[in-house]
């Protein structure tokens, strides 16, 4: 089955930090891969801004060496030189007054404006600000941010009253890219969408639900930057809290942006805190080929943890008593993102101890290889009596929807078209980040508090030894981390 491609109006977006590794890795090749999709009107412009000397020509170099290495299979000569015509470069410094007119003259009244944040955070102010002043935002414009939103609640406080001081909250698109996968929103198709789930998704039948974010990669050359943040603000306080909304929300009235983000933020408010005992921190250790988690960011003493996990609860009627276990980490034994739902034994074996027990459990998975399964319970197949078995119903989306991988949009492009729509719902609202912050703030005000030092782990584990013992006190185990 071959996607189907809804053109979006005419639009002019500015990409401040074009020249950036965020711009070069996601956002360039993204819109590229929409251009081949047929989704881009041909007069669109592309326009990237950033300090450094450059004409068109130059950036037009830079877009496309980036569109080669990070586009895809499909990168024709004939597409790549079509899809330049529409990009252009401005010199421009968000905090100086230099460039701003030049700017404002490229982009023609009448259009969608969207001006993409791809910068520190701490020139989402002056960018908002001069934006403003120069008179480039208009009633068509909307800004579009990116993480980290904040360092804590304080900062993200903060940086929203200096956001709203210039632009109203529904032109402000803050980016959880873990939103724009494929899976994340087949999880609302599939929860909201079919009869067969939803009767059972709560406390009465869900034995709990994994969450697990694992990387192989070390924080490599993210080391200052990851040291002052952690495990904990890096993943949990934004994508997994996004996906566990996800997962626990009610059912919106409909699938608008402030009905969806609404139901979110009533589970985030939900949550209990968590107490120590159900958290557990990790550092991972050197081994004779990679560096120690110290030695990657050059403190040999750095508290900060590369490896996070804990149990969640949801309070309220739904999830009463249904544990979320959340672990998320660094030089894990695989590359993996997934949302297990573990369903309850059946009630009674009409089969007998001999048979087996097995329970279901809905995978949903973000990489590799998104998709779904449900693992269901037959009879083992062969003569010998009534064992059972476990077998998995498999839908790994890219072969169910399309036979070329490629043609499933990766999460950059479909936010950004989703901006140019001006469609929110899949991007987090202001008091959402907040009362994020707000749960995972006291975790990391007592951990600091108190000292604590985070517990060693090998490199290929799936973290220290106390996470293990965070399920197995409950009689519980994790999945395997397999790639
Ligand atoms: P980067 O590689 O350091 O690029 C920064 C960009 O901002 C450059 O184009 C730089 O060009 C421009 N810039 C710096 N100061 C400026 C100023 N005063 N006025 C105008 N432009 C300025 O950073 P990045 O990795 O692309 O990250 C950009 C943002 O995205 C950051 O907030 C980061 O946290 C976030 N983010 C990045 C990733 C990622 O994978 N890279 C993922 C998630 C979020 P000049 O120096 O020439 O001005």
């Amino acid at each position: 089955m071959v996607s189907r491609v809804i053109p979006v109006d005419p639009f002019d977006l500015v990409i401040f930090g074009g020249t950036g590794d965020l711009a070069r890795r996601k956002i360039l090749p993204g819109l590229f891969r929409r251009f081949v999709a047929g989704q881009m009107p041909d007069d669109a412009q592309i326009i990237g801004a950033a300090r450094g000397d450059m004409d068109d020509s130059e950036y037009r170099a830079m877009t496309e060496d980036a569109i080669r290495e990070f586009g895809g299979r499909k990168v024709s000569d004939d597409a790549v030189a079509r899809f330049l015509e529409r990009v252009h470069f401005t010199t421009v410094d968000a905090m100086g007054d230099e460039g701003w007119a030049k700017l404002a003259e490229k982009l023609p009244p009448g259009r969608v404006r969207a001006f993409y944040f791809s910068v520190a955070p701490s020139l989402f102010g002056a960018l908002a600000e001069r934006l403003r002043h120069f008179g480039l935002a208009d009633a068509a414009s909307r800004i579009v941010v990116e993480k980290p939103f904040g360092h804590d609640l304080h900062s993200a406080r903060a940086l929203n009253r200096v956001l709203e001081e210039y632009f109203a909250e529904d032109e402000i698109y803050r980016i959880d890219h873990y939103l724009g996968k494929e899976t994340v929103q087949n999880l609302m198709a599939v929860r909201f969408g079919n009869m067969l789930f939803e009767p059972l998704w709560n406390a009465q039948y869900v034995d709990h639900i994994q969450i697990t974010v694992a990387e192989t990669v070390g924080v490599g050359g993210r080391g200052s930057y990851y040291d002052k943040s952690g495990a904990m603000r890096d993943m949990v306080q934004n994508h997994i809290m996004q996906l566990l909304c996800l997962i626990a929300m009610e059912p919106p009235a409909r699938f608008e942006p402030d009905a969806v983000r609404d139901e979110k933020l009533k589970v985030i408010r939900a949550l209990d805190p968590v107490p120590a005992h159900h958290l557990v921190r990790g550092q991972y250790s050197g081994n004779g080929t990679h560096p120690s988690y110290c030695d990657d960011v050059e403190d040999p003493r750095s508290r900060t943890e590369s490896f996070v996990a804990l149990r969640a609860h949801v309070s309220n009627w739904r999830w009463a008593g249904t544990p979320f276990y959340i672990r998320t980490g660094k030089r894990l034994r695989a590359r993996t993102s997934e949302i297990a739902v573990v369903f309850k034994d059946a009630p009674h074996s009409i089969f007998g101890a001999d048979a087996g027990r097995h329970r279901n459990v809905l995978v949903i998975r973000l990489q590799p290889n998104e998709g779904m399964t449900l693992d269901v319970t037959i009879k083992e197949p062969g003569p010998g009596g009534m064992r059972l078995m476990d077998a998995p119903l498999d839908l790994t989306f890219a072969d169910a929807m399309s036979p070329d991988a490629d043609e499933v949009p990766d999460a950059y492009e479909r936010l950004i078209m989703d901006v140019i729509r001006g469609n929110q719902t899949l991007f987090m609202r202001g008091d959402e980040v907040e009362a994020a912050w707000a749960w995972t703030d006291p975790l990391i005000d007592e951990w600091e508090a108190r000292g604590d030092v985070p517990q060693p782990y090998d490199i290929g584990a799936a973290g220290p030894e106390d996470a293990l013992m965070l399920m197995h006190r409950d009689g519980r185990k994790w999945r395997e981390i397999r790639g």
